[in-house]
């Protein structure tokens, strides 16, 4: 009897634990259209849905803002944006001279009249959706050509766009192909084109960790900036100047210093940029195959080749700095879906969904007429894209990984067009229009040109090249194998010393002076790489043939998936507003290994080694001190620095609010880990975890470090 009065109580509480704990979701980046479909106050919210979308009045969607290829949101009535550092951090760089390295030591405007313009930097906020795919798709079913069919669509698109811009001129409206060949959204964006900089923290909080810690959790990074939208004074968007004023958003976020704990309902709105949800079988195996593999090598190669050449040379470490950072995080980012494809064994399991979705398609007349030979001719067109795949996937990086390539080829395809003009004033309009991107183009070549390191790039690429098969034999390198007599390094040499291209004070100055000359310039690599464009552009032509035929067959295949599962499906993330939910939870990444959802200020100082781990003094003697001011969290008697939760994101995402039930900002998204890298393809609650920087850590850096309490004040923060 004694017994079961203690466990009654222990029982419970266990059940109240596994109940906490437990709270299970579904996958789902869900647009605002499907918002109607999901009972969100049982999910956990606990504002009325209206609070979050509202067709006819404000509501949180009005705070979110699309900040270049990322996300933000509007933390006070005066314009002020709340994203990431590392969304924020090329602005400061650009505006970065060696007397103000605001890359490295951080930028604080102390008063509006401080702030710089993030030059380039356009913000977008959605300000309205329409279905149009009746539109985009009328006339194109009695095309029976797949290319002639998606030539219509792209004419629809292009003349609703330009109807729908010249009715509302000061929106912009964009079509997002939402399911592919099927659905069609008509987006509304107000743009935002002056934005400056109010606060990015210096590189060793806002990127703290760097490429060690890119990818993974547990994670102690402050990857947060401020920056701040202006307008005219007509309230209209503006190009930069002085007598703008802020931007007054619709609706702004209310920021909730005591942030969440473990378990908590949190949610996101922002703009994921793409996920491969909806695809057939042979799509996954040619990814995990082909595609991730190669792209993820080759970035290796490069990334070794320059560290090999930089060694001991500060000055070429600092020129491939940027480069091998950014393939280093496609790469890890590449590795990481990899091990999910294998860990999950996605392909297997696609094949075998695919296998009851031909049996269901198979057993009525009506399934067969409508879909009988839809699986069989998806595979056959995959069976090119896989037998194909090392020379398609050669093509797609030698243009990058050689530069020298690269700008010879925007400029052999400029001089053929400019070639093929006829008259005078046709030839100065063409060049005009294309000036700046040659200017562009010619300058990153400047940048990146490096002849120890292209010799070897050419070596590579030419003997991975050598051993393809029949199918793949590029005569191009045939060609150079034989004009160099296989000495490869000696004739790139040959070249380089004898084209114009290299000169690059003088192609700089005419670039400048008059670029229609560089068109005109007759040189050895330019027609050389006119060669390699002709095979390449012969595969262009065949892979748009192919995709025109599955841009056709994907719409059936959603539809028959979607007839079979009785269900319709949440279309892949494609750069629009996105909704998602979950729960601050931790999680078990690998045997034995269990991840707490929170890291804190104690971790950042235990990682520190002065090397990749650099830490301000100000933050050490702060945490010295245990100065954590209100932004303590009492159960971990620390300031959390970190959160994770099974959110569903993608790259897009960075910046993106994490709200709490109530629709208060308590984090902002930055990134995912490891094991969530395979999202893309396939969510699944036990691997997939999204990380933030937690609000306390944000609102504690810009009062104990910044000393920049006039942004707290402004979001109506009490340090
Ligand atoms: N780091 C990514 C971004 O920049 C976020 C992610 O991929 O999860 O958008």
């Amino acid at each position: 009897m004694k017994k079961s009065i203690i466990l009654f109580p222990v029982v419970v509480l266990f059940l109240l634990l596994t109940s906490l704990t437990n709270k299970k979701h579904d996958e789902g980046m869900f647009p605002l259209s499907d918002l109607k479909n999901l009972d969100l106050q049982k999910l956990g919210l606990k504002i009325s849905p209206q609070e979050l979308y509202n067709p006819n009045g404000t509501s949180l969607i009005d705070a979110i803002v699309r900040v270049g290829g990322c996300t933000g949101s509007f933390v006070s009535a005066d314009g002020l944006i709340v994203t990431n550092h590392h969304c924020a951090f090329g602005f400061a760089a650009a505006a970065s001279t060696t007397a103000n390295n605001y890359a490295k030591h951080g930028f604080l405007a102390n008063k509006p009249a401080e702030e710089i313009p993030a030059k380039g930097l356009v913000c977008k906020i959605t300000v309205g959706y329409a279905d149009v795919s009746s539109r985009v798709l009328q006339g194109t079913t009695q095309i029976t050509d797949p290319i002639m069919r998606l030539r219509k669509i792209g004419e629809n698109i292009r003349y609703i766009t330009r109807q729908e811009n010249e009715a509302n001129p000061d929106v912009q409206s964009e079509i997002s192909e939402m399911f592919t060949g099927r659905t069609y959204v008509l987006f509304r964006y107000k743009l935002l084109k002056d934005v400056r900089l109010v606060y990015v923290p210096a590189r060793s909080i806002g990127e703290y960790g760097g490429e060690l810690d890119n990818w993974v959790w547990p994670r102690h990074s402050g990857d947060f900036a401020f920056l701040r939208a202006y307008v005219g004074k007509n309230g209209e968007a503006a190009e930069y100047s002085p007598e703008n004023v802020p931007y007054k958003p619709a609706r702004f976020l209310k920021v909730n210093p005591k942030g969440v704990n473990e378990n908590d309902f949190v949610f996101i709105l922002g703009y994921p940029g793409r996920t491969f949800r909806h695809q057939p079988a042979a799509f996954y195996k040619y990814h995990e195959q082909y595609m991730l593999k190669y792209i993820s090598d080759i970035f290796d190669w490069q990334i070794h080749k320059m560290e090999e050449l930089g060694a001991g040379n500060d000055s070429l470490q600092l020129r491939y700095a940027s480069k091998i950072k950014s393939l280093a995080n496609t790469t890890k980012n590449y590795k990481g879906k990899l091990q999910g494809f294998r860990r999950a064994g996605i392909v297997k399991q696609k094949e075998a969904e695919e296998a009851e979705l031909t049996r269901f398609i198979m057993a009525t007349e009506e399934n067969r007429n409508k879909y009988g030979n839809l699986i069989s001719r998806v595979n056959e067109i995959y069976a090119d894209v896989i037998k194909f795949a090392p020379k398609n996937l050669w093509f797609s990086q030698i243009y990058q990984v050689s530069p020298t390539i690269g700008i010879a080829s925007t400029i052999a395809i400029l001089q053929d067009q400019y070639n093929q003009l006829k008259t005078k004033e046709e030839k100065a309009a063409f060049v005009e229009q294309n000036k700046q991107k040659l200017q562009a183009a010619y300058a990153r070549f400047c940048n990146s040109a490096d002849p120890e390191f292209e010799m070897a790039a050419w070596r590579k690429m030419i003997d991975d090249a050598t051993v393809f098969n029949a199918d793949n034999k590029i005569k191009w390198i045939d060609q150079l194998k034989l004009q160099s007599k296989n000495n490869i390094e000696g004739y790139y040499l040959l070249l380089t010393k004898k084209s114009k291209l290299t000169r690059y004070k003088e192609t700089e100055e005419l670039l400048k002076t008059n670029p229609a000359k560089v068109l005109e310039r007759k040189d050895v690599l330019i027609d050389l790489v006119k060669e390699l464009n002709k095979e390449a552009l012969a595969e262009e032509e065949l892979r748009g043939k192919r995709d025109s035929e599955l841009n056709l067959l994907m719409a059936k295949y959603v539809d028959a998936r979607s007839e079979w599962r009785k269900t319709q499906f949440i279309p892949d993330a494609n750069g629009t507003l996105r909704f998602t939910y979950g729960f601050v939870k931790g999680y078990s990444p690998n045997d034995a290994e269990y991840h707490q959802p929170f890291t804190t200020l104690r971790g950042v100082i235990e990682k520190e080694d002065g090397k990749e781990y650099e830490l301000l003094q100000a933050i050490k003697d702060l945490y010295a001190a245990r100065d954590f001011g209100p932004f303590m969290h009492p159960q971990l008697n620390d300031l959390p620095v970190n959160i994770l939760y099974n959110l569903d994101t993608t790259g897009g995402n960075s910046g993106s609010p994490v709200m709490n039930d109530k629709g208060e900002l308590i984090a902002i998204n930055f990134d995912r880990a490891y094991t969530a890298t395979i999202n893309d393809y396939a969510w699944n609650e036990s691997y997939s975890r999204s990380v933030a920087v937690d609000i306390r850590y944000v609102l504690w850096v810009l009062q104990k470090v910044a000393k920049a309490n006039y942004l707290m004040e402004e979001m109506g923060v009490k340090g």
